[in-house]
């Protein structure tokens, strides 16, 4: 099968893979849509712990070829996406449901092969079936919805509170979504590029701010004037990191959602600790396809601005390019397979 292979890392190109026998437990898919990650970029890089050669991608959504086990049976020939995690099942942390803390854990896309391919074997028990309506490009971003689901859930919202988003990329739109629907109100995102500060008005958000352009703090004093009581950090930069924490409300809620590539960040922890702050990490979020596939199912979420390119698999160059330099408008890009869309 055709797939692209990260040699090592900064070296990328399109492949002949043999299709391995299929190991008990998992299902194989076609893939018919695989969209391109900011995180991919990294393991392309060599910035993040991967198995190589590998094939990278765990955005994805396809039709089920061909199960392992009898009991999966019926899952033949559906439409689906799934989970990427890859765990024992019967240790300690397994076993409380925290399966990405496993120490056998691997993900797929980083340490197995991931979706840039037209196969890929991911395990059965975390498969979720797709409306026949909703659009594969759409399902392949159930992903990057379901890391915005986590992310709130792990700051345990109220509805009708403020909130405010840093970074306009697919994860900070995601989380405006997700914001949107559960009916926050004067919903902020701040990003440096106003192409996609619209897309972000496009999808709810009620007031953007360009920080180059604009004073932020002056801004926010004016819209939030306690303060903004839960604030998403999509950048990973020090400077937004930094501004969240003083722009939050007395015991407001902070989610750190941004990779910070191993760097060493200095803040003020007063502006933590003198004003009670709840800071948490959003790194890790799991359980969520079922649930993204329903708010896209449901109309809770329309994912079509963040759909920005189809792309072949011969084309892997052009959409890694685009994911890095990000030109306008541009928040994805996904590979599709034969009917685009379909
Ligand atoms: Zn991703
Ligand atoms: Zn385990």
């Amino acid at each position: 099968m055709r797939c692209v292979v990260v040699e090592e890392p900064k070296k990328v190109r399109l492949a002949e893979r043999e299709l391995s026998p299929l190991a008990p437990g998992f299902a194989r898919i076609r893939v018919k849509a695989a969209a391109i990650c900011a995180t991919d970029l990294e393991v392309v890089d060599g910035n993040i712990a991967a198995n190589y050669p590998l094939t990278p991608g765990h955005e994805w959504a396809g039709i089920v070829a061909e199960v392992a086990d009898e009991a999966y049976a019926d899952w033949v020939g559906k439409r689906v996406t799934g989970s990427n995690d890859v765990s024992c099942g019967v240790c300690e942390a397994c076993r409380s449901g925290n399966w990405r803390y496993c120490p056998q854990f691997e993900e797929i896309g980083f340490k197995r092969h991931g979706a840039y391919a037209e196969y890929i074997d991911v395990p059965a028990y975390g498969l979720v079936e797709l409306p026949a309506d909703l659009p594969f490009t759409h399902a392949a971003l159930a992903e990057p919805l379901g890391v915005a689901l986590g992310t709130w859930e792990k700051l345990a919202p109220q509805y009708g509170k403020t909130c405010t988003v840093f970074g306009a990329g697919s994860i900070g739109l995601c989380c405006l979504a997700v914001a949107k629907a559960m009916g926050m109100r004067r919903i902020v995102v701040v990003d440096l590029n106003p192409e996609r500060l619209e897309v972000a008005r496009e999808l709810g958000a009620h007031l953007t701010v360009d920080p180059a352009r604009e004073d932020l703090f002056a801004v926010m004093k004016k819209y939030h004037p306690e303060g903004t009581d839960y604030i998403i950090e999509a950048t990973g930069a020090e400077s937004c990191i930094s501004a969240a924490l003083k722009l939050c409300r007395k015991g407001g809620y902070v989610a750190l959602a941004g990779y910070g590539r191993g760097k060493t960040m200095s803040i003020r922890m007063d502006d933590i600790h003198i004003n009670n702050l709840h800071v948490v990490g959003a790194g890790n979020n799991w359980n969520q396809h079922q649930k993204a596939i329903r708010m896209m199912a449901e109309g809770a979420v329309d994912m079509t601005p963040l759909v920005s390119e189809t792309l072949d698999l011969s084309e892997f160059q052009k959409g890694l390019d685009d994911a890095r330099a990000r030109p306008g408008r541009f928040i994805k890009a996904l590979f599709t397979f034969d009917e685009v869309g379909q």
